[in-house]
């Protein structure tokens, strides 16, 4: 795409090594390749511009009601940022404190989470819970095979159990690491993992059971103690112990404030490692998550490589090695920022947010509620039955001309009738926001039952991911 033109004039000038600086009103603009490298350099400012003006197109990140990803921070974290920008993660050597700082993280989360030896916590800050997804179960997948050749048993057909509501990466996981995934089928109304549906899939080769406190597809928390004690029912009567890794990549920095008398973490011993996302309610921008192992005992050492640390031996886990600092330094300073007084207070808005839109919403005959937000501050919503002129992807298509970013899919299997809307409440979307999306959610479905015929279709997206 020719973003500047070139004037006839100019090329004599080139030929003279002028440096030329193109903004929007100046004659000597220049051709700026975009899909191959250029031959040549131009002024950062130049280039700023270009880029600047291309992003500009861009959902409003503050408008984006789809994502669980943070999309605001504190002035002082924006500078914070910047100011740590430069830092690796992986050269504890060089950034001793960075390094410090997230031994701290892993230590308060331990805590948060309920860890038994908290000060001594093995667990890792990872770029997401993908990646801390993938460490838990590769370390659950090791000790599945260790046991097993311990006891001279097979070890080609591990398996891994968990809800159709997964999200995304357990099936990545599966495919990356060739653990075969069990996925157990929704079933009527309860659209995630329960524990009366779960050992009809569980055996010998089952390497663990993931249970999602906050499912992505309505924000609800799954029955962790239950499906544990379903698993102790089960070690009973057949001898094999299964352990349970919990996805709690939203759930694991809203529930220990919201919710904390819900037993879901290391109170409940099944529980051998648990992952969640810095930068979704744990607050911090894009690029961090944690995951923590109940012991040491529990993430096997042939996992583990050795990097240099102040001359010494520091042992990590990750996918990555160089990886950025500054989002681990984003989550220390919310960390102390907020307290969890802090965090209580940000997560009980956003609940009440949620509460508000979902009783708004109730209130309308063409939705019918599926999630309020009283597990996560997330509203789940589908269209009455009556509703004939329109679906749920034209209202999301309509909420976007007002700007407002809101997905449109369907249940995973069993449930695939089931067609919704979500709003994922974060900190950012006040109670004023919520009023000026409520309007305008309103104005969208009458502007869409006013039609005089129903609305055209083209073929719909399969599923949504995130
Ligand atoms: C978002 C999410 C993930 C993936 O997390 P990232 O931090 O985006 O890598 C995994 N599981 C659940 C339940 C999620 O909500």
């Amino acid at each position: 795409m020719a973003v500047w033109r070139r004037h006839a004039e100019d090329e004599a000038a080139e030929a003279g090594d002028a440096e030329v600086l193109p903004r929007f009103t100046r004659a000597g603009m220049l051709q700026v390749p975009t899909r191959r490298l250029g031959e040549r350099e131009m002024l950062p400012q130049t280039a700023y511009q270009i880029v600047m003006d291309e992003v500009m197109l861009d959902g409003n990140a503050r408008f984006n009601l789809a994502t669980f990803v943070t999309t605001w921070m504190d002035e002082e974290a924006d500078r914070l940022y910047a100011a740590t920008a430069e830092k690796n993660m992986v050269d504890k050597d060089e950034y001793p404190q960075t390094a410090a700082i997230e031994e701290r993280c892993v230590r308060m989360i331990g805590e948060l989470w309920h860890a038994p030896h908290a000060e001594a916590s093995v667990g890792t800050s990872t770029t997401g819970s993908s990646e801390g997804c993938m460490l838990a179960g590769l370390a659950m997948k090791r000790r599945w095979q260790h046991a097993r050749r311990a006891a001279s048993r097979p070890t080609d057909r591990p398996n891994l159990v968990m809800g159709a509501n997964v999200q995304v990466v357990w099936e990545k996981f599966a495919n990356y690491w060739e653990v075969e995934p069990r996925y157990v089928p929704l079933e009527g109304d309860v659209l995630h993992l329960t524990a009366d549906r779960l050992l009809d899939h569980v055996d010998e080769n089952t390497i663990g059971v993931v249970a999602v406190l906050g499912s992505t597809m309505d924000g609800s928390y799954e029955p962790v103690a239950e499906i544990c004690a379903a698993l102790d029912r089960y070690e009973a009567a057949s001898g094999v112990s299964v352990p349970v890794h919990v996805d709690a990549a939203s759930g694991g920095f809203v529930a220990p404030f919201l919710q904390p008398e819900l037993e879901w973490d290391f109170r409940l011993p099944r529980v051998v490692s648990i992952q969640a996302s810095g930068h979704k309610y744990g607050l911090v921008y894009p690029g961090v998550g944690w995951v923590v192992w109940r012991d040491a005992a529990h993430l096997p050492d042939d996992l583990v490589f050795h990097v240099n640390y102040l001359g010494g031996d520091m042992p990590t886990f990750a996918l990555n090695f160089s990886r950025p600092g500054a989002q681990v330094v984003l989550q220390y300073f919310q960390f102390l920022r907020l307290g969890r007084e802090g965090y209580r207070l940000v997560q009980r808005t956003c609940q009440d947010v949620a509460g508000h839109l979902a009783r708004a919403m109730a209130a309308r005959p063409e939705i019918v509620l599926v999630s309020d937000g009283s597990d996560l501050p997330v509203v789940t919503f589908a269209l009455a039955p009556t509703v004939s002129k329109f679906d749920v992807y034209d209202v999301s298509r309509k909420l976007r001309e007002h700007g407002w970013l809101v997905p449109a899919y369907t249940m995973p299997p069993n449930r695939q009738d089931l067609a919704v809307l979500r709003v994922v409440v974060r900190n950012g979307f006040s109670h004023d926001m919520a009023e000026l999306f409520l309007r305008d959610l309103l104005e969208s479905l009458e502007w869409l039952d006013d039609l005089v015929a129903p609305m055209p279709h083209e073929e719909q997206p399969s599923s949504f991911h995130h």
